[in-house]
């Protein structure tokens, strides 16, 4: 299903596409974009966005070179107040939606839906470490 979302102040609202899959990254430059432990990122086409308010290139846009991969990724996030909306990776045709700015999260990615993968798990806090997210779940140290 799709879903609605917006950043906080509400400068820019949106609606999104079905996920294709969910990542859950605790990499270090994800925590400091969100101010978190980790993005919840549902998998989507990188233009999939549909904005009621605004638009993806009025939006902040961090060019992130610190990722494993080395390919950039473009970190986009309301200028005015900071949410964090969608990372896509340099010429990538999929991007990482964030999850957390939708209106209802939970109904987006649907019961008892678990994350597809979970990476850079080592720079998670211990009590996320030891989580046991069940069989299915790929977990990993990096990308
Ligand atoms: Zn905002
Ligand atoms: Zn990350």
């Amino acid at each position: 299903m799709s879903a609605q979302g917006r950043c906080n102040c509400g400068k820019f609202a949106f609606e999104v596409p079905p996920l294709q899959g969910i990542a859950i990254c605790h990499c270090k430059p994800c925590t400091r974009a969100g101010g978190s432990i980790g993005s919840f990122n549902a998998v989507i086409p990188a233009d999939g966005i549909t904005f009621t308010k605004g638009s993806l290139k009025e939006l902040g846009n961090y060019q992130d070179t610190e990722t494993s991969s080395g390919n950039p990724m473009a970190r986009h996030f309301c200028g005015s107040c900071g949410s964090a909306i969608i990372s896509i990776p340099k010429g990538s045709p999929i991007g990482f939606f964030k999850v957390s700015s939708l209106d209802d999260a939970q109904a987006y990615i649907g019961k008892d839906r678990k994350p597809d993968q979970v990476i850079f798990q080592n720079s998670a806090p211990d009590f996320v470490k030891k989580l046991d997210w069940g069989e299915g779940v790929k977990t990993a140290s990096e990308a």
